[in-house]
């Protein structure tokens, strides 16, 4: 294995194979900062600019194998950041010297209450934490739950912050706060229940793009070292597979309806591999998952932490897994 002579840290463990999809000749459009597409790594995450506001972050040698992917959306008045990661590193503090460099209050949103997504949650103690509020006895249960232990493996904790608010279905949080939320110029609040009962979407209609956490993100393979194994988790105390199918379809509509009414292509920023999927994955998605409840496609049975899955992949489309409990829900 080759390493950074920088920093000696493993080559396989730097780069994410997803990452080349960033294209290179993209335009910089601000004379500081990180020109677009550039991949910038420094100390514990990484980031790339994909708009001229917003950046994904991630997480490097993630001894968890999440990777999971960050969002910051600069908004004209407060700094919108989507999901934490597992907690690896300062992520206000990274966020602060290479993206809110212009201090902006914050407002914090996870996308569910998985530890990948909510560990750098204590950093904003001053703020607190947005989730959806579909469920919120099961969130607080799932925080409970991980503020303990993390894996029963590394008995690492996760340290205790502060739910502010719980988003309401249909909500709109304003990109602009001093002025009253306009549809045009809002995050849209889309709870996506299916993963877990608090998944939510966020839909920002500036940029065409919708933040949907584990809700929907692209197979990878069960030997890529960078990425969650397989395809979407249907297998925690939580997932409902009949409640995933709804919230898929009315993804589905919503974004038929901006296709419709508006000539709008969404692009899915996912909660990993992937933060510019082609949307076309949630008909994928939602088809496999009929597939398999109609007994159509085979499985492969696979085995995590003492815990038996059957994984279904797609037949059309690569991009599109499944695992289902073979024998009982994984522990959120
Ligand atoms: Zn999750």
């Amino acid at each position: 294995m080759s390493s950074d002579s920088s920093s000696g840290v493993p080559l396989l463990y730097i780069y994410h194979p997803f990452e080349d999809r960033v294209p290179s000749a993209m335009p910089k459009i601000r004379s500081t900062g990180t020109p677009l597409g550039e991949l910038k790594r420094t100390g514990d995450y990484q980031h790339v600019r994909i708009s001229d506001t917003t950046y994904r972050v991630a997480e490097l040698d993630d001894p968890y194998r999440q990777y999971c992917q960050c969002y910051v959306r600069l908004a004209k008045d407060r700094c919108i950041l989507i999901d934490t990661g597992c907690g690896l590193g300062d992520l206000r503090g990274y966020i602060d010297e290479h993206i809110n460099t212009e201090k902006l209050p914050y407002m914090v949103i996870c996308t569910h209450a998985h530890f990948d997504h909510v560990a750098g949650n204590h950093t904003f103690e001053d703020v607190g934490v947005c989730f959806a509020g579909a469920d919120p006895e099961w969130t607080m249960k799932v925080i409970g739950f991980k503020m303990r232990t993390l894996d029963n493996e590394t008995l690492d904790v996760i340290k205790p912050f502060r739910v502010s608010r719980w988003l309401q279905d249909g909500e709109l949080i304003a990109l602009d706060g001093s002025e009253p939320a306009k549809p045009e110029a809002s995050l849209h609040v889309r709870w996506t229940p299916g993963h877990s009962p608090d998944s939510v979407s966020l839909y920002d209609p500036q940029e065409h793009r919708l933040y949907v956490g584990d809700f929907l993100y692209p197979y990878a393979s069960w030997d890529d070292p960078l990425s969650p194994p397989g395809g979407l988790w249907a297998s925690f105390q939580g997932s409902d597979l009949p409640t995933y199918v709804d919230s898929l379809k009315k993804v589905q509509a919503f974004l038929a309806e901006l296709k419709s009414k508006h000539g709008t292509e969404v692009t899915l920023a996912c909660g990993h591999n992937s933060y510019k999927e082609d949307s076309s994955l949630v008909d994928s998605a939602l088809q496999l998952i009929l597939d398999v409840q109609a007994g159509k496609l085979p499985y492969t049975p696979h085995e995590v932490f003492e815990l038996k899955m059957w994984e279904y992949i797609s037949a059309v489309d690569p991009r599109a897994g499944l695992l289902l409990p073979a024998d009982g829900h994984a522990p959120y």
